[in-house]
């Protein structure tokens, strides 16, 4: 084991949070954390990871899972594109393969929705095969040790040649989670000795930012129709996101519409009639690299017979994937 490897491993041995994804080298665990991870923060992701696992446990029982059922609980983490994915990797692995993931890198990497990190991810952990898996963070570690902001991938395998692959990859993911912030704690860092940039005193410089994707803004019109204590919710299948949820009907727009504009959309793109639209609040939210005005509309009168929706009481929200703008659209309703 290199001598940086061997302290990093140390390190993280005594220091490491104990999450629940760390206690266990089962792939479907492992897979299911990374995916959350790529997603979300942890305090959500340890959410999120208990709910899942405590209604599909394992691969088989995702496998088997409905649809709907699935992106119920996922409702609230976005990215609606990830779940249909991991039912599609879990249905395929139990159809096709021995129902476990494999652990070629070839094999992990034909699977719906695994990437390189991900599958880098299992390999490390679950079958302890040294394979460059680099995230935001992991990056910005090597590339200030390593001073370069290339072949990182070259990097990982030079400093972790001879390590345990699976505590080598979560000690780097550790260090820049806990040390190796944006804002680096190099005093506390137990890899100072060995990093290049932290001796020239240019770690601020690594990695390299960047440019960000410039954020598009929209106008995003809710539209929460009563009826005897349920609301009217559709799915937008044309819709670039959120496609797949269950939501009120809407009106995307990049330029600030007026009532009788709106009142002219939701009749030619759901056939909804409306007349005395008023505005209960304005939310901002954010969708990917939209940013988002969502105008949370009500109307005093409304014809919706023959559009394609259901009625539901929030009661019955829990059974039907939704996105968070959902409710938090009812909680203006309440006030
Ligand atoms: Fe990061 Fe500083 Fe440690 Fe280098 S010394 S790895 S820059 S925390």
């Amino acid at each position: 084991m290199t001598p940086l490897a061997k302290k990093l491993v140390y390190w993280y041995r005594k220091n490491r949070i104990s999450y629940p994804w760390r206690m266990t080298r089962d792939p479907y665990k492992i897979w299911l954390s990374e995916i959350l991870l790529q997603q979300t923060r942890i305090p959500v992701v340890l959410k999120f990871y208990e709910k899942i696992l405590n209604a599909f446990p394992d691969l088989i029982s995702l496998s088997k899972a409905k649809d709907a059922e699935f992106l119920s609980l996922w409702s609230g983490l976005g990215y609606y594109r990830r779940a249909q994915s991991m039912l599609h990797c879990a249905r395929e692995i139990v159809q096709n393969g021995a129902g476990v993931f494999p652990s070629d890198l070839h094999e992990l990497l034909a699977l719906p929705g695994i990437g390189k990190y991900t599958a880098g991810a299992i390999r490390n952990v679950c079958y302890e095969y040294l394979t460059p898996a680099i995230d935001g963070n992991i990056r910005r570690v090597l590339a200030r040790l390593a001073m370069s902001h290339e072949k990182l991938e070259s990097v990982f395998l030079e400093v972790g040649k001879g390590a345990e692959s699976g505590d080598f990859f979560q000690s780097l993911m550790e260090l820049g989670e806990q040390i190796c912030l944006p804002n680096p704690r190099c005093v506390s860092c137990p890899v100072q000795n060995f990093c290049k940039s932290r001796k020239e005193h240019r770690e601020l410089e690594f990695p390299v930012k960047k440019s960000k994707q410039k954020s598009e803004k929209f106008h995003w019109y809710l539209l929460l129709l009563e009826r005897k204590g349920a609301h009217f919710y559709a799915q937008n299948s044309a819709r670039e996101f959120l496609k797949h949820s269950w939501i009120f009907p809407d009106v995307l727009s990049q330029k600030n519409l007026s009532p009788s504009e709106l009142c002219k959309n939701f009749a030619q793109s759901w056939g909804i009639k409306v007349r005395g639209l008023k505005e209960l609040r304005t939310l901002s939210h954010a969708v990917t690299y939209r940013k988002i005005h969502a105008h949370v509309l009500a109307a005093e009168s409304f014809h919706v017979n023959g559009v394609r929706g259901k009625w539901l009481k929030p009661e019955d929200l829990k059974n039907y994937p939704t996105s968070s703008i959902t409710r938090k659209s009812l909680q203006v309703q309440d006030r």
